[in-house]
Formats: C-alpha cells, structure tokens, sequence
C-alpha cells in the first residue's frame, strides 16, 4: 500500500519536472526571440540589428551627427580639441527606422575620458568596481 502511493507520488513529481521542463523551453526561446542577454541586459541594435523596443530589424546608422543640417552644423561629441577644434569622442547613433528608438555611441571614448573629465568639472566616471567614484559629487 505504501509503496503503491509512493509511485504514484513518484509519477505525479515526474510529471511536474516534465511539465517545468517544457515551460523553461518556452521561456528561453522567448528570451532569445527578445535578444535579452544573460544577467538581463538587452543586446544592442550596434550587435544585434534588432531593435530591443520594437523588435524589427531595419536600422539607420549615422557614423556623426550635427548640432545643426545645412553644412554649418558641428560634428556633436562630449567635447573639442583646443587646437583645431576638432570633436573628442564624437558620437555615431544606431536607430531603429520603425519607431525611432535609439542608441548613442562613442566609440573613442575610453581614450579620451581622463582628458574630458580634467576638462570639465561637470564630466565624471562613475566606476561600480569602485565605491568612491559612485557616490553624488559636493555642491
Ligand atoms: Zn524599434
């Protein structure tokens, strides 16, 4: 008798594990529909050329951007050099054609932010492998 409720028991568990197994299929089939990564980041358009908000695949690359059309505009980028006035890290921007979601680059950046940041008060790292830098600067 024991042993008869223990196997349908047994039975019952086996179906569930069974049924969990088939629902993480359908999870991570949706997860990888989504383009999300492992740890819940988004993969990018730059990556991925699919849109993380709509999900279609058509994306403009602009490798500059100007503050104004028309020839006179300024290449954007987070600063300018003081001979030349040539732009530091200038930015490119990934955008989804279909509902205009968009992602900033700037791929120079990593070699020119001691530059910036001794530049410009206002311009920091927020480093969080490192506690200091993520705390709120003195005003
Ligand atoms: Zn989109």
């Amino acid at each position: 008798m024991a042993n008869d409720a223990m196997d349908e028991r047994m039975i019952e568990l086996e179906a569930r594990v069974s049924m969990f197994e088939d629902l993480v299929k359908v999870l991570q089939d949706q997860i990888v529909k989504l383009g999300v990564q492992p740890g819940g980041s988004y993969r990018t358009m730059a990556e991925h050329s699919r849109c993380p908000a709509c999900g279609q695949r058509k994306i403009f690359f602009a490798d500059h951007i100007t503050d104004r059309d028309g020839g006179i505009g300024e290449k954007m980028s987070f600063g300018r050099t003081t001979w030349l006035s040539r732009p530091i890290a200038q930015f490119q921007i990934y955008a989804c054609v279909a509902c205009g979601f968009c992602e900033w680059y700037a791929p120079a950046l990593s070699e020119a932010v001691d530059e910036l940041c001794k530049k410009h008060k206002g311009f920091r790292v927020i480093d969080a492998n490192d506690a200091e830098s993520t705390k709120a600067p003195y005003r």
